[in-house]
């Protein structure tokens, strides 16, 4: 997955990163399913997306775990593309992994156990917990800084329709008061498990204050009756960050260092018997989500026959691969197989096709590009970009796009012009040109 760098207008500087797939919002399907020429960032490959769509359809009834999908195209056509929109159209409760099939080896772990762990990151468990929140208007906050240390503390006077209560504060909870904003007249509600206000909007009590509030202001009635309600909240984990929290002891720390090492295999075995345990009671719920593997070609036998295993696992995600390969080698064999991937591994998995572009797709995919990167494109600087992507590939052309600004802007100009193509053209080449120019001057190069 390449990283383009997002062009900025203004004389201050910064940049921000666009990545290369940051246009794409879900697969721009209608609600039969159906694709949309040009829609959610997708321009065409309409076969390969309509048949993501269905796939999209079972991993959100949860039917389709244990599964092995299979994207299979020339490259720049869209594999990524096509499993970045499955993910957005997800939602953030299925968990949804990508990984590239090289990363297994560049890992100071074994490639299995960081098969292990990627399988592992794509299952979801929704825990269920019963919580006491409460909710109500905010009379009044009084706050006192100006103790010792640091130390805040304060009082908050909360009501319902009929009651009022006032809280003493802590550090923790006026940072949390502060962070979201919290005056008085607002509706909030305190979960008592963790702390955590939320804003529910503004009180019809204080309905005076309805010019100084906007016109976005949201406005609800306080909630009647008990001030202190239970609630069920579900917490999503997953089955990795479960296994890394009991296994290290620096617990979950070590989900942010990214260090987790190997995890036993004793551990996992126990995890698993108290998360079916959990399920039993009805105390959680497996969510089986994604598991992208991008250039799946790059993972060798052993890989692949653990994916093999692991897919008949009772916990086990979706396993989505892409490959750009036609007949090649399996690595670690001598063999040679459709898309280098061993044939019982092939066999199970169900495979999309992705093909080439037409000129006129090439051409909505740039200009998709060019409005994500926050550039404008002459007509005539399209074509060129347009002839260059059909003659040369997609992605050389969309990386000349923002190479082409950073001429325009040079000259002082807002809009990139053909001049500019042209001559990001001649500084940057293309791989065939490289491949030409090693070929013709290889005397020079070091073999
Ligand atoms: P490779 O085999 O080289 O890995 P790929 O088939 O995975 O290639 P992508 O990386 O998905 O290709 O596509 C290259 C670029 O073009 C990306 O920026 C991608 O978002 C964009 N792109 C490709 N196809 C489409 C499409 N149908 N609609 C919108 N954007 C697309």
């Amino acid at each position: 997955m390449s990283i383009a760098t997002k062009s900025d207008g203004e004389a201050t500087g910064n940049f921000s990163l666009v990545a290369a797939h940051s246009h794409i919002t879900g697969l721009g399907l209608d609600d039969q399913l159906q694709p949309r020429e040009n829609s959610q960032g997708m321009v065409g490959q309409l076969k390969a997306r309509k048949a993501a769509g269905v796939i999209l359809k079972m991993i959100q009834q949860g039917k389709i775990a244990g599964r092995a999908m299979l994207i299979a195209g020339p490259p720049s056509t869209g594999k990524t593309a096509i499993a970045m929109g499955i993910s957005q159209s997800l939602g953030s409760n299925v968990p949804f992994t990508a990984i590239a099939g090289s990363e297994v080896f560049s890992r100071e772990i074994s490639k299995t156990e960081a098969l292990n762990q990627a399988f592992r990151k794509s299952i979801g468990i929704q825990i269920k917990e019963e919580t006491e929140v409460i909710e109500g208007e905010v009379v009044e906050i009084q706050i006192d800084r100006s103790l010792t240390g640091g130390h805040k503390q304060g009082k908050l006077t909360i009501r319902t329709t009929d009651m009022e209560t006032i809280y003493e504060l802590g550090n923790k909870m006026i940072d949390e008061l502060t962070k979201e904003k919290v005056i008085a007249g607002d509706v909030i509600s305190i979960d008592k498990s963790n702390g955590k206000i939320a804003k529910l909007g503004r009180s019809y009590t204080r309905a005076r204050d309805y010019d100084a509030m906007g016109p976005d202001t949201k406005f609800v009635s306080c909630p009647e009756g008990e001030l202190q309600t239970r609630k069920e909240v579900v917490h999503t984990v997953s089955l990795h960050e479960i296994d890394v929290i009991n296994s290290r002891q620096q617990g979950f720390l070590a989900l942010f260092s990214g260090d987790t090492g190997e995890i036993r295999s004793e551990v996992r075995d126990q995890i698993n018997l108290k998360v079916a345990e959990w399920k039993e009671e009805g105390k959680a719920d497996i969510v089986p989500g994604v598991l992208f593997i991008d250039e799946v070609h790059m993972l060798d036998i052993e890989c692949f026959s653990y994916i093999n295993r692991a897919l008949e696992d009772d916990f086990s995600p979706i396993v989505i691969m892409a490959t750009n390969r036609g007949i090649s080698k399996t690595r670690g064999t001598n063999y040679k197989s459709p898309h280098g991937l061993p044939l019982d591994l092939l066999d199970r998995s169900i495979i999309i096709r992705t093909e080439s572009y037409q000129e006129d797709e090439i051409k909505s995919i740039l200009s998709i590009r060019a409005q994500e990167e926050e550039v404008e494109l002459s007509a005539d600087a399209l074509s060129l970009l347009t002839k260059i992507g059909t003659e040369t590939s997609l992605r050389y052309a969309a990386n000349l796009i923002s190479v082409s600004y950073q001429i325009a802007k040079k000259r002082r100009a807002d809009t990139v012009g053909l001049d500019d193509v042209k001559k990001s053209y001649m500084l940057f080449i293309d791989s065939a040109r490289s491949v030409q120019f090693v070929e013709e001057n290889s005397h020079q190069y070091v073999d």
